[in-house]
């Protein structure tokens, strides 16, 4: 059931993440409750929580400009609005979502009526590819955020620098990514699990397996921890403390990088 995806031709492979999340987009939510058991909010709430967005926005120029890369259905822009609102009573900080893919960004769009930030100015929509982020200025951006989408990057190395060349000096870089599971006895039950269930989960719930079987071998394929924030470093980023954090044994892991 390998998909083999080494040999697949770079367009093809592009042309394949497209469908993959263009066939999920409606059933988005649904399929991330089932699979992570729900806990995929928790890890967003948290990742949030740790960038603690807005906490230093007295006025309009300290305002933070976040680019949330990979934005999906606005699920961590939202969340950093909330934050910075809620918490630092901060209502100037601006989220731009680019993504891909415009069905997941219509479904955003969507999704932020129902939120306070909908004609408030303070989020924004764009098309595009995180390896060529042409409709961002050198040096604009304070927060740069992508969760579970890198890994869908056919090359990780040029989104980094792109991530590099968008931030300002001081400004921060955070992923938020499936990662690997550090215990090998959790690692045997995780793998009968993700390998088991989850393209069983996509084939009932969204008739598609192959998309899931697709997401499962991409978590397989994508960097270790100490390997990916290497490459954070290799795109000019230090690297604070050890680099990353596990959460939940290393299902998943945060990395954060600083422009210097
Ligand atoms: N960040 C959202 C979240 O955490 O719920 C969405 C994550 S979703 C699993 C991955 C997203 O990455 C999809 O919306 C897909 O369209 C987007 N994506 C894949 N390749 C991309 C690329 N090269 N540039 C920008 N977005 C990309």
């Amino acid at each position: 059931t390998h998909f083999g995806f080494e040999t697949v031709p770079e367009a093809e492979k592009e042309a394949r993440v497209g469908k993959v999340f263009s066939s999920v987009a409606s059933s988005y939510d649904t399929m991330n409750d089932l699979m992570s058991l729900g806990i995929h909010r928790l890890w967003k709430d948290h990742f949030v929580r740790s960038l603690n967005p807005g906490s230093r926005a007295a006025s309009q120029d300290q305002a933070w400009s976040i680019l949330d890369i990979a934005g999906g259905t606005g699920d961590i822009a939202f969340r950093m609005l909330d934050h910075a609102t809620n918490v630092n009573g901060d209502n100037l900080t601006k989220v731009t979502i680019s993504d891909i893919n415009p069905d997941m960004l219509e479904e955003g769009k969507k999704r932020s009526l129902q939120t306070p930030y909908a004609n408030s100015g303070r989020i924004d929509f764009k098309v595009g590819n995180a390896e060529k982020l042409g409709f961002v200025a050198d040096n604009s951006i304070d927060l740069y955020t992508v969760a579970f989408g890198i890994r869908n990057f056919t090359d990780k190395d040029v989104a980094l620098r792109e991530a590099f060349r968008v931030l300002k000096p001081g400004g921060v870089f955070a992923c938020l990514e499936f990662s690997h599971v550090d215990s090998s006895l959790f690692n045997a039950f995780y793998k009968r699990w993700s390998f088991g269930a989850i393209p069983l989960i996509g084939q009932v719930v969204a008739g598609d397996r192959d998309s899931y079987q697709y997401l499962v071998e991409s978590i397989e394929r994508f960097p270790t921890q100490k390997e990916f924030k290497a490459m954070i470093q290799k795109a000019g980023f230090v690297t604070p403390g050890v680099g990353y954090e596990n959460l939940t044994g290393g299902i998943a892991a945060i990395h954060k990088g600083i422009k210097p």
